[in-house]
């Protein structure tokens, strides 16, 4: 993860909105000149060139933010009593089950459109705050109509079991979610990926491995949210189950670590809601040094982290868990693709690959965490469209 390949006095070619060559600007000067001709030159102005940032998990189907809940939570009042004042998951519920489709696929694009401003070109998205077949089904169309509309590559995940929904039974609510996932949700939705909650505050380990396990016999790729506030087993599961991903790990154990480092399944940590909420990091360290392959998402969601800046979650992990620059960078690139089972198509700058790039106001890679909370973001390539924000 430390090694980033740079490239001084580099260039990249593109065609057809794909990379055609990478590398220093003599030898991409020599790969242009043969057989393209009328090419167009963006000079960077010796300006820092990366990939498009991946954000690889982000919960951005919701109507409001919640902003009484955040001054609650401040002055210290407890998740019940939020709760128990009409705050809570159940205002995302309510608005999302209350808004049509243009309102949720207006408040996505607007979403989707921001996280390009920082940088972010594939930006995945869940569901989760419909908990209702017909509201599931509504967030993800909506996603995929403002992925379409913004033309950012917003890969979907199905999070019906992101909680119980409040006065629904729990075995009839599990039930339902194995049931759409074995009807593959409706026609009008297709969803890459699915995704469980396993924690005391979401689904059992046996739950998640009947829903997950349902959603793979459809065809669906895996991920976990795993030992967030406690250990719950989910990291094991979800590295038995083959999942792409496993998110957040506070709490994973030594074997945990093991499992990850001998899987090809990728660990997703999510330093921004932990700063958010004002608690204790994971141990990203002790992964690296294991082998395991870890990624950075900003898990952008209106409860517990409204944070949409990868290069802020970068910040976060360098100075909160001690990664090194080089290896945040690693983990918001290439791994984060390889998190959405996109390695092949993104998160590097290689021939073949989507033209996914990001001009930063930089001319050194650890600017970008080191600058924390600023935008040096100055323009994106996206599908090999040059555009400035
Ligand atoms: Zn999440």
């Amino acid at each position: 993860m430390a090694e980033l390949g740079l490239i001084s006095d580099g260039a990249v070619l593109v065609a057809e909105g794909k990379i055609v060559a990478a590398g220093t600007r003599a030898d991409v000067l020599r790969a242009a000149e043969s057989g393209h001709d009328a090419i167009v030159e963006h000079d960077c102005g010796g300006r820092l060139v990366t990939p498009g940032l991946v954000d690889s998990h982000t919960h951005m189907v919701f109507t409001a933010p919640r902003l009484d809940d955040y001054e609650r939570r401040l002055a210290g009042k407890t998740y019940a009593e939020i709760a128990a004042a009409g705050g809570g998951i159940q205002t995302s519920l309510t608005g999302v089950r209350a808004a049509s489709d243009a309102e949720l696929t207006a408040a996505i694009q607007s979403r989707l459109n921001a996280a390009r401003r920082l940088g972010s070109t594939t930006v995945e998205v869940k569901s989760g705050y419909g908990l209702s077949p017909e509201a599931e089904r509504k967030s993800l169309r909506a996603a995929a109509a403002a992925a379409r509309a913004t033309g950012i590559d917003a890969p979907l995940t199905y999070l019906g079991a992101h909680i119980v929904p409040p006065g629904v039974a729990r075995a009839a609510y599990v039930a339902e979610v194995c049931t759409e996932l074995a009807k593959g949700l409706g026609a009008d939705v297709a969803p890459e990926f699915a995704d469980v909650f396993c924690d005391t505050a979401g689904f059992t380990l046996a739950e998640s491995r009947r829903i997950l396990e349902a959603a793979r016999a459809r065809g669906l790729k895996l991920k976990l949210h795993a030992e967030q506030f406690a250990h719950s087993g989910g990291c094991a599961l979800g590295v038995e189950l083959g999942a792409v991903s496993v998110d957040h790990l506070d709490a994973v154990d030594a074997r945990d670590v093991q499992l990850l480092a001998a899987s090809e399944t990728v660990a997703t940590l999510i330093p921004g809601a932990n700063m958010f909420l004002g608690q204790p990091y994971p141990d990203a360290r002790r992964l690296i040094a294991a082998g395991v392959a870890v990624a950075l998402a900003t898990d952008f969601n209106p409860g517990t982290c409204p944070i949409q800046s990868l290069p802020l979650v970068m910040s976060l992990a360098c100075s909160g868990m001690r990664m090194s620059p080089a290896e945040a960078w690693t983990a918001v690139t290439i791994n984060g693709a390889a998190a959405l089972d996109r390695a092949a198509v993104c998160g590097s700058l290689m021939p073949g690959k989507r033209a996914d790039l990001v001009i930063f106001d930089a001319d050194d890679y650890r600017a970008v965490p080191y600058y924390a909370g600023s935008n040096l973001c100055r323009a994106v390539v996206h599908h090999g469209e040059y555009a400035t924000y």
